[in-house]
């Protein structure tokens, strides 16, 4: 069986060599010296200053909209993993769409400033498929209006924008290291601002509020990592050059076999280095989607329609209608994409999806 993705496991000893500490140690959690050694490796390997890592991606865009959203509305892209609109929700702020781009996917940042209100608070966009929102105009809309920019960045682990990591612009990005993203801790996650005072602020939060024992700073949850989820980080880390590289050459082989001329692939934004972490298609109709998804299925290949549906069409979102996202999402797969993905396989995807868009 192909499917969209398969989680990358590095050597079972070199895993094991990490998780012997925490033994050692006899210590499992509360930020112990495995989950900061991950800390300095990650701030090492794309040159960040700051970062804190959590036990998902969802609790950090939690905890960024608990300080920054102030129940106000929040300006979102509908085109993105559900968790996004949900944090949204679930941290009983109101979620207000703008429709995105047909060509980069990520928010159309015209169409910002005409959903502001005096009820916003800030703007949660992604950076979908890993690629980057139009930032520069993010930037001067937000200081325009005094809002707060926080960014999705689950896909973006190892991007780059105007040669600086792209967790390093608006207030708060927030990251996934979830099994299917491209770095991973089994489960696990990272928020990263380069203001001090919010990144105590987010440090605190992620800790039940403690300043020591006996005093709290303010509210908190359970965002904390655990040695375990450390251990798998740190045994893949070394591996991330190799991951991305591999990566790349699926996707150049998809860029240079597949009909380009019959389906629409996404457009990297210009400055970016790109993490080749999806290869998303969009295809000339959803009954053209569903006949190629049964060719491969028909084949054990199984590609996913990420995104769908299109998050404002969510039943607790009252969402508006988002004419470009609902018509790309239900037109959009992503393929399969994976370090020692073959070139035999390769092969069958690319003549079975050429074969059935004529
Ligand atoms: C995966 C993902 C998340 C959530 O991350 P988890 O680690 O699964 O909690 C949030 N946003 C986007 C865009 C994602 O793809």
């Amino acid at each position: 069986m192909i499917n969209v993705t398969k989680t990358f496991f590095p050597p079972v000893e070199e895993y094991t060599k990490f998780i012997k500490r925490a033994w050692d140690n006899e210590w499992l959690t509360n930020r112990g010296e495995l989950v900061l050694e991950l800390e300095e490796k990650i701030k090492k390997y794309l040159e960040i200053s700051n970062i804190i890592i959590t036990n998902n991606g969802t609790v950090p865009l939690q905890i960024a909209l608990k300080l920054l959203g102030n129940r106000g509305e929040i300006i979102t892209t509908p085109f993105s993993y559900v968790a996004t609109t949900a944090s949204i929700v679930w941290e009983n702020c109101i979620p207000v769409f703008v429709d995105i781009h047909p060509e980069y996917f990520t928010i159309d940042e015209t169409k910002i400033e005409h959903s502001i209100t005096p009820k916003t608070t800030a703007i949660l966009a992604t950076h979908v498929f890993g690629n980057p929102c139009n930032i520069l105009a993010i930037e001067s809309i937000a200081k325009k209006y005094n809002l707060k920019v926080i960014y999705d960045a689950a896909h973006s682990f190892g991007v780059k924008f105007n040669d600086k990591s792209i967790f390093e612009y608006g207030d708060v990005s927030t990251c996934s290291f979830h099994a299917t993203k491209i770095f991973h801790t089994g489960e696990g996650g990272a928020m990263i601002t380069k203001d001090q005072d919010l990144h105590n602020k987010l440090y605190f939060s992620h800790n039940f509020g403690h300043n020591g024992p006996l005093e709290f700073y303010g509210l908190g949850i359970n965002g904390k990592m655990s040695e375990l989820q450390a251990a798998m980080g740190l045994s893949i880390l070394p591996y991330m050059d190799e991951i991305i590289s591999e990566r790349k050459r699926v996707v150049d082989y998809y860029n240079t076999n597949l009909d380009l001329e019959k389906i629409q692939v996404i457009k990297i934004r210009p400055n970016t280095v790109w993490n080749y972490s999806y290869y998303p298609v969009v295809f000339k109709s959803e009954y053209q989607l569903l006949e190629v998804q049964k060719a491969l299925n028909d084949e054990g290949i199984f590609p996913r329609r990420y995104f769908y549906p299109s998050l404002n069409t969510v039943e607790y979102t009252n969402g508006g209608k988002m004419p470009i996202s609902e018509n790309i999402a239900s037109r959009i797969v992503c393929l399969p994409l994976y370090v020692d993905l073959s070139l035999e396989n390769l092969k069958k995807i690319v003549s079975l999806i050429n074969n059935n868009i004529c």
